[in-house]
């Protein structure tokens, strides 16, 4: 069954208003028709069975025929520093990285990462990778929609401002010593905050700026990966580790 995502405000008695481009995916894509059923997450947990009543241009109505609470989330909550890539090749981390139950991805501008995204560019840029987390939430069966943060941050502010996490690591090829299974911590963490870099890894500023506010450099082993194979490594390892994977 077709899944979409509402606002918990887009229910009311037992039926719910779907609107914006959900609606023209029902109609024009799927072409569904009212009598047929989809399913609809609230992004609180709970899944709703719900049958089409009204399919009109502008707004799709359906009636609730059933509610249940399902849980498909990560007890970790997993904040992840991308980096900007070459071309579109955040797109394919960032589906992912949903696929593997990420709760927050934050798009990194970096020292050495070889795109330019204008600060013009950036609110286009933002609304496009929302779209692509909502997709791959929906494909995965999530029940919460991941969030995207809406400005690209530098390693910096992101360190700064993921200063509450319970584990906070920085992956760098150039460190020796640290592994993820050195890192140990007392109870199980409930939430990390990390970071992978561009294709010409983190600058000694950018390492030495993520120390400062705490976070440890760690190694992934001895081979270099592509910018776009450590995250979906690294959210493995965690949600392996310490997550439900
Ligand atoms: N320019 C570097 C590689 C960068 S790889 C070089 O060729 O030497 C891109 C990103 O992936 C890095 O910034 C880092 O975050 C992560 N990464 C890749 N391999 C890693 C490893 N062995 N250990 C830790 N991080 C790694």
């Amino acid at each position: 069954m077709h899944r979409f995502f509402v606002r918990p405000e887009d229910f009311t008695s037992g039926e719910v208003v779907l609107r914006g481009s959900d609606v023209s995916h029902i109609r024009t894509v799927l072409r569904l028709k009212p009598g047929e059923r989809i399913q609809v997450l609230d992004g609180l947990g709970n899944r709703y069975c719900v049958c089409l009543t009204e399919v009109k241009p502008k707004e799709i109505r359906g009636q609730v025929e059933s509610k249940e609470a399902v849980q498909t989330e990560s007890p970790l909550n997993l904040r992840m520093g991308l980096s900007l890539l070459k071309g579109n090749k955040f797109d394919p981390i960032l589906r992912k990285a949903v696929e593997l139950g990420v709760r927050s991805v934050v798009p990194l501008r970096t020292e050495r990462c070889v795109v330019r995204v204008l600060r013009t560019e950036e609110d286009k840029k933002i609304a496009r990778w929302e779209k692509i987390a909502r997709e791959a939430a929906k494909q995965s069966g999530r029940t919460e929609l991941p969030a995207v943060h809406p400005r690209l941050q530098s390693v910096e502010n992101f360190c700064h401002e993921c200063r509450d996490f319970d584990v906070k690591i920085i992956f760098w090829e150039e460190e020796e010593e640290t592994r993820l299974k050195d890192i140990h911590v007392e109870n199980s963490p409930r939430s990390i905050a990390f970071l992978t870099g561009p294709e010409g890894g983190f600058s000694r500023q950018e390492i030495e700026a993520a120390k400062q506010s705490g976070f440890q450099p760690v190694s992934l082993g001895p081979r270099i990966l592509r910018a776009e194979t450590a995250p979906v490594v690294v959210l493995s390892l965690l949600q392996n580790r310490w997550g439900d994977l």
